[in-house]
């Protein structure tokens, strides 16, 4: 598929994402309530986490829940300045309960501590989907707007200083946009008021190494907006 083809299916896609919203029925899950008062102090974002958490609970707002083994919430520090959002869990992290644990993991654990030179344990890693798809299929719209009140919610106890959109899924959800990656790939955006960095997805690379290039200008833009030092740059 051509890359003018691949953006118009992409568009058709989005069109009926948004579309079948109203004509499947589908309405979008009630806002979440504010987390519940800090017991570590106001807005205290490990506790306002721990409340998405516990709000999310055995969670079984889509079909999902029927195949998953467990649900993976995200994991990482409640006060990162840099949270990764992907797609869904896969084989490993459905085993583990953990997000991007598999190998596509490990490279985006090296693109975090060879590259960045930040320990993952600094950032927070997500993903739009908490449960495995059936055979890695992508996720539906509406298992998507059943699940996205959670990430919206671990978005805002988080308050990261900027977001990275890991692949299609993670980006186009950032920006509500349909996009292709191809396009969206090291174009600083916005969701809500925090900068987006959409790059490709760590699995992508697995089968395209050629890309990595490309994800590493994308973290040196990351690391120079946080102001912080850039491997090769700085030193
Ligand atoms: S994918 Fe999200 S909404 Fe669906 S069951 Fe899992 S946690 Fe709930």
């Amino acid at each position: 598929m051509s890359e003018r083809d691949e953006a118009l299916a992409d568009l058709l896609a989005y069109g009926r994402f948004l579309g079948g919203m109203s004509s499947l029925g589908v309405r979008p899950a009630a806002p979440l309530p504010a987390p519940a008062p800090a017991a570590g102090g106001p807005g205290d974002p490990a506790d306002a986490l721990a409340a998405v958490r516990e709000e999310l609970g055995d969670c079984r707002r889509c079909r999902l829940a029927a195949g998953r083994k467990t649900i993976v919430f995200g994991q990482g520090n409640p006060r990162a300045e840099i949270m990764f959002v992907g797609e869904a869990p896969g084989a490993d992290e459905d085993e583990q309960g953990l997000a991007f644990v598999g190998r596509a993991g490990q490279l985006l654990t090296d693109i975090i501590e060879k590259g960045m030179r930040l320990p993952r344990s600094d950032v927070f890693i997500a993903n739009v989907i908490k449960c495995r798809p059936p055979q890695n299929r992508n996720p539906e719209p509406d298992e998507i707007l059943a699940c996205q009140p959670f990430l919206d919610a671990q978005i805002r106890a988080i308050r990261p200083r900027v977001l990275v959109g890991l692949g299609k899924f993670g980006a186009q959800w950032l920006l509500r946009t349909a996009e292709p990656i191809s396009r969206l790939r090291g174009r600083l955006g916005d969701r809500d008021g925090i900068p987006v960095m959409p790059t490709f997805h760590p699995a992508y690379l697995l089968r395209n190494p050629a890309g990595k290039k490309d994800v590493w200008e994308d973290m040196k833009a990351v690391l120079r907006l946080l102001g912080r030092p850039v491997p090769g740059e700085s030193d």
